[in-house]
C-alpha cells in the first residue's frame, strides 16, 4: 500500500469501517511511513476535540445519567450482570449523548473537516469526472443507491468519491468555480437526527466564519451540506440545485 492509498482509506480507517486485510496494509504502512503516521495523529487530535466539545457537560446532564442508568439496571441482576449492563447503558448513554446532545455547530466542523481533507490532498476523490450521468453511475456503483448529481450553470463538476459521517455512507461531490471549490455532501437525515429539530426545508445551518464557509439544509429524508471557499451566497445556490 502507498501513501496515497492510505490516505484515500483514511476516514473509514478511523471509522473502523475498512475489512480487517485493508486495516492490516494500513497499520503495517504506518509503521514504516512517519509522514502518514503525522497525518492519522493530526486527525485522531482533531477528532478527539470535536468529541470532547460535543461531550461538554450540560444542565440536566446528570439527571439523565441516573435515570438513564438506574432504568437500566435491573436490581435481581447478579453484580457481573450488573457491571456488563451499567457498560452497556453507559455506551449508549455515550452515543445518546453524541447524536442527541451534540451541539449545532458539530455538523459544519463535520462537513467543513471533509472539504477541507480532500482540499489538501490528504483524502483523494474516488473518481474524476465532469459529466453528471458518470458521477451517478459512480454513486450507483459504490452505494447501490441513486444519487442525483445536479448540473449547475455557475460551478463545474470535478469528482466524487463516498465518504462516512458518523457512520453513514455519504455522497461527496466536488465543484469548482474560478479556482476556488466547493463541496456537497447528501446523506440520510435520520442517520442525524440529532442535528436537525428543525423543520422540513428549512435551512438549518449557515456558517460563514472562517476561509470555509459551509450551508446545511434538510430536504426531503436528506441533509445536503456544501461547504466550500466561495461566497457562502454562492454555496446556497449549489445547496439549493440538490433540493428536492
Ligand atoms: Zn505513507
Amino acid at each position: 500500500m502507498k501513501c496515497h492509498d492510505v490516505r484515500r482509506y483514511l476516514s473509514p480507517y478511523m471509522d473502523s469501517e475498512l475489512e480487517a486485510t485493508t486495516t492490516y496494509e494500513i497499520v503495517q504502512h504506518l509503521e514504516n511511513c512517519h509522514a502518514c503516521r503525522e497525518i492519522v495523529a493530526a486527525e485522531e487530535r482533531l477528532e478527539r476535540s470535536i468529541v470532547g466539545a460535543m461531550r461538554r457537560a450540560e444542565p440536566g446532564d446528570d439527571e439523565i445519567w441516573k435515570r438513564v442508568v438506574t432504568a437500566g439496571v435491573g436490581r435481581r441482576r447478579r453484580p457481573r450482570v450488573q457491571i456488563l449492563v451499567a457498560a452497556s447503558v453507559f455506551a449508549a448513554a455515550c452515543v445518546f449523548l453524541v447524536f442527541w446532545a451534540a451541539p449545532r455547530q458539530d455538523l459544519i466542523s463535520c462537513l467543513r473537516r471533509d472539504f477541507e481533507l480532500v482540499e489538501t490532498g490528504r483524502s483523494a476523490l474516488d473518481v474524476v469526472a465532469s459529466e453528471p450521468q458518470a458521477l451517478e453511475r459512480f454513486f450507483a456503483e459504490r452505494m447501490g443507491k441513486a444519487v442525483r448529481v445536479a448540473p449547475i450553470d455557475e460551478f463545474q463538476l470535478h469528482g466524487a468519491r463516498v465518504c462516512s459521517l458518523r457512520g453513514a455512507p455519504t455522497a461527496f461531490i466536488l465543484y469548482r468555480k474560478d479556482g476556488m471549490r466547493a463541496s456537497v455532501a447528501i446523506f440520510d437525515a435520520e442517520k442525524l437526527a440529532g442535528f436537525a429539530g428543525a423543520d422540513r426545508d428549512r435551512t438549518l445551518w449557515r456558517d460563514d466564519a472562517g476561509k470555509v464557509h459551509v450551508v446545511a439544509v434538510r430536504s426531503g429524508g436528506k441533509i445536503i451540506g456544501v461547504a466550500g471557499s466561495a461566497p457562502i451566497d454562492e454555496l446556497e445556490k449549489l445547496c439549493n440545485a440538490f433540493r428536492e
